[in-house]
């Protein structure tokens, strides 16, 4: 049995042009697209008469100018950032500057840097002084005339990650953790697979009709979505764990194994998801491994 999914990478959609997803709701994509942020970083205005930008997106005028116009005028009081990779908040200081809006997310100082802040491509990602002018904890409501958002705390992909609720309207803005086109990339150190699957399960309780994610088109179907990649995960465990079963004892070995048709491009990623499942099992006393599991450090079962 296979847990392979289906994503929809079809989307509709023009740079720097706004487009209503939703009453009250603009979508504005910005050119950065890339093997991991697919057409590019999704900037959503919230708002009828005083706006909320969630995600301001990468720093690059043509954007930021395309938020100021889309705004026609209407003040922008809030910036609400889903986590501090450079695709999502860089853009938020010239915002800030353009409109005095504040900056509202988990922050960034408790997370010390732990590893290289490079991508598996190189670029540079993470913002580790990220220090929101509003420091916001799981549950919190920030509340306003026309909307009341919830701040849901989603670490996986990263670990000051934050989807956030509208609430009453069945919408959630997903960002980087849940998102059509693709599942999420989980990649040690940054990425932890035990938050991740922790982070889906609390969404699945939920009965919200619409999530809006970070990258790519709207999920109209979000909990059929998120029980869908909690199977595929715990199917990519099992794939993990018959490697190692069958002998295929190390990371670097695995890849291929699971990953058989995976684009070069994409094969560091691959290897690091890998790792964190490793990661994942060794922590739940499955797997060991002498030492913290590196490329070639030999697996095994427990
Ligand atoms: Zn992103």
């Amino acid at each position: 049995m296979t847990h392979e999914l289906t994503f929809k990478t079809t989307m509709h959609f023009a740079y720097d042009e706004p487009a209503p997803v939703s009453p009250g709701i603009v979508r504005i994509v910005a050119e950065n697209p890339s093997p991991l942020t697919f057409k590019g970083t999704n900037t959503y205005l919230v708002g009828m008469t005083e706006l909320a930008v969630i995600d301001p997106g990468p720093a690059n005028e043509h954007h930021l100018a395309a938020i100021m116009k889309a705004a026609a005028g209407r003040p922008i009081r809030q910036i609400f950032v889903t986590h501090a990779h450079r695709d999502h908040v860089d853009g938020a200081d010239a915002l800030k500057a353009a409109t005095g809006a504040e900056i509202l997310g988990f922050g960034r100082e408790a997370f010390a840097p732990v590893g290289p802040e490079t991508t598996p491509q190189g670029s540079e990602f993470i913002d580790y002084v990220f220090t929101p002018d509003v420091k916001l904890a799981h549950g919190d409501v920030v509340d306003e005339k026309e909307w009341r958002l919830q701040a849901l705390h989603t670490p996986g992909h990263a670990p000051d990650h934050l989807c956030f609720a509208l609430l009453g309207r069945g919408v959630v803005f997903s960002g980087d953790h849940v998102m059509a086109w693709n599942t999420t990339l989980v990649a040690p150190p940054e990425g932890n697979m035990a938050d991740y699957v922790d982070s889906l399960s609390l969404l699945l309780p939920r009965s919200d009709s619409v999530f809006l994610p970070g990258h790519g088109g709207r999920l109209d179907d979000p909990q059929r979505t998120v029980r869908a990649y909690l199977l595929h995960r715990r199917w990519r465990e099992e794939q993990v764990l018959d490697a190692i079963r069958g002998g295929v004892g190390t990371i670097q070995s695995i890849v291929p194994v699971i990953y058989p048709t995976i684009d070069r491009k994409l094969s560091s990623a691959a290897a690091l998801s890998v790792q964190a499942h490793v990661e994942h099992l060794i922590a739940r006393g499955l797997v060991t491994c002498d030492g913290s599991p590196t490329w070639d450090r030999p697996l095994s079962l427990a």
